[in-house]
């Protein structure tokens, strides 16, 4: 028996096997939660479906979490499948190549502003206020963040204040489900290699940077992060809400 029997969980984000809602996925469906999928546009359709598969699901749905209809056309159609259901992952961020590079002054600009606040935050609040009359009593929405939110990190730029507002937007969520048994928290993932990362400048030396300065010698793994997610999402970390748990072999307290 796993400490998720009985519970319906929707993952966002799932781009490869190396994703970090891949191993989210894969620790939830090994504790026994039934889970439902999203994908971003008709490319990653059948990739996401063979991931589905993999876990028991047949649950495969289309979001593109910038366009609100989107949105609303993703619960109506879960809705057919799933009343109710106990949560989500939120594991979407974007900003284009040209923001994650470089002197922060000079590559930001208003539309790389707009756009990664957009999709890497509001997205987040979005998602919940489009679906929390089919959110169940026992629902945890989980979110994924990074250390950039809070220190100013080499070439992380404007994703570092797209986190930052994700961390405050979750403070708020969590408020204000709170009365209605809805648990909002973030993990802030050390960093993996993955489709998302590979658009930061540099992004091998940020992983051994990390590896060599960590607490723990080495960087962390998918697993880890989906085990840390399995467990927010379960009666297990039942008094937590309003929370980023760091998993990242314990770098931000070096
Ligand atoms: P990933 O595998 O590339 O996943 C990112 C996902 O975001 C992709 O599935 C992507 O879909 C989706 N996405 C982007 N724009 C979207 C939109 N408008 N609508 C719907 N989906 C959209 O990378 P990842 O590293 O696992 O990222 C997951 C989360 O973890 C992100 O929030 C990221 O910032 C966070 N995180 C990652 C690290 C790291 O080092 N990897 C560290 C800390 C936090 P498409 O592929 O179709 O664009």
């Amino acid at each position: 028996m796993g400490f998720l029997d009985g519970r319906r969980v929707l993952i966002t984000g799932v781009a490869s096997y190396r994703s970090l809602a891949y191993g989210i996925a894969k620790a939830m469906y090994r504790e026994g939660a039934q889970l439902a999928f999203t994908y971003q546009n008709n490319k990653l359709k059948d990739r996401v479906r063979k991931i589905a598969n993999d876990f028991g699901s047949d649950i495969v749905l289309p979001c593109d979490v910038s366009e609100d209809e989107s949105i609303n056309d993703l619960f109506l159609h879960l809705s057919k499948f799933w009343l109710k259901f106990d949560g989500f992952v939120h594991a979407i961020a974007y900003a284009s190549n040209d923001q994650l590079n470089g002197d922060y002054v000079e590559s930001i600009t208003r539309e790389g502003f707009s756009v990664a606040h957009n999709v890497t935050s509001y997205s987040f609040v979005a998602l919940a206020k489009a679906c929390r009359n089919m959110l169940s009593t026992c629902s945890s929405l989980v979110t994924l963040t990074y250390l950039g939110s809070v220190r100013a990190i080499p070439n992380y730029n404007v994703m570092g204040l797209a986190k930052a507002s994700l961390e405050a937007n979750m403070r708020y969520m969590a408020r204000s489900l709170g009365a209605e048994g809805i648990r909002v928290n973030a993990i802030s993932s050390g960093p993996v290699r993955t489709l998302a990362a590979s658009g930061i400048m540099n992004f091998k030396q940020m992983l051994s940077y990390c590896k060599d300065k960590s607490p723990m010698c080495r960087n962390v793994t998918i697993d880890e992060i989906g085990n840390v997610a399995a467990f927010l999402c379960s009666d297990l970390s039942s008094g937590i809400t309003g929370e980023v748990i760091y998993v990242d072999a314990g770098f931000s307290v070096v």
